[in-house]
């Protein structure tokens, strides 16, 4: 365990582990170090925070690994990740994988000219900004992210990609807030990869 915070367990559960072909003890430390948060980033919301798990060496790989392995035989092109923490695990599981990493960013961060779409989120509004160009028509696109909550993010980045005529061959995400039903907002036609659901 790690030395440097206490996190909760919450009421995730661990599923999916045996599937992902993954060390045992490093996903149950998956499952611990997922901290739960309440009342953040406001009142009302438990926020999932992998920072924790971020930390630890041997689960920080056992995720990207985990969230990775699914794809491996995939011929994905290019991952976008979801600002901010999808750029985190979006960037691992690109490496993994032996692709490019595409930013899928907050608007105006952006430099060059971009597409942009709004979406609402479990806590308020936003929208999601790819630059041009950055898939050519027919690349497949995996899309990772931390958390999906409302599905809000991801279906505004699923719609990013195919704007620029992009397959989108998969969505995947650390944790999962199953009671908010967000994989029923991505198309259909999308594949959804989940490891912890809460
Ligand atoms: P949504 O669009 O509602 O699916 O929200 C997903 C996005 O918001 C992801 O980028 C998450 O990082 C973030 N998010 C939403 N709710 C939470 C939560 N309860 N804990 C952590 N991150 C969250």
């Amino acid at each position: 365990m790690p030395r440097w915070s206490t996190p909760s367990p919450g009421d995730a559960r661990l599923r999916g582990a045996a599937a992902a072909g993954t060390n045992a003890d490093a996903m149950n430390d998956l499952f611990v170090l997922v901290r739960d948060v309440p009342d953040f980033p406001k009142p009302g919301i438990v926020f999932k925070d992998l920072t924790p798990l971020f930390r630890d060496a041997d689960s920080f790989r056992a995720l990207i690994e985990a969230l990775a392995q699914p794809y491996l035989d995939a011929k994905v092109d290019a991952v976008l990740g979801i600002e901010a923490r999808g750029f985190i695990l979006g960037a691992a599981v690109a490496l993994r994988l032996g692709v490019g990493f595409v930013p899928a960013r907050k608007p105006g961060k952006l430099p060059a000219r971009t597409d942009r779409e709004a979406y609402s989120l479990e806590y308020g509004h936003d929208a999601l900004e790819v630059h041009v160009g950055s898939f050519a028509p027919g690349d497949r696109v995996l899309i990772v992210d931390d958390v999906i909550a409302t599905g809000g993010t991801a279906r505004a980045a699923i719609a990013l990609a195919r704007r620029q005529e992009a397959v989108v061959i998969g969505a995947t995400f650390a944790v999962e807030l199953d009671f908010l039903d967000g994989r029923e907002r991505l198309p259909k036609d999308v594949p959804v990869n989940t490891l912890l659901h809460a």
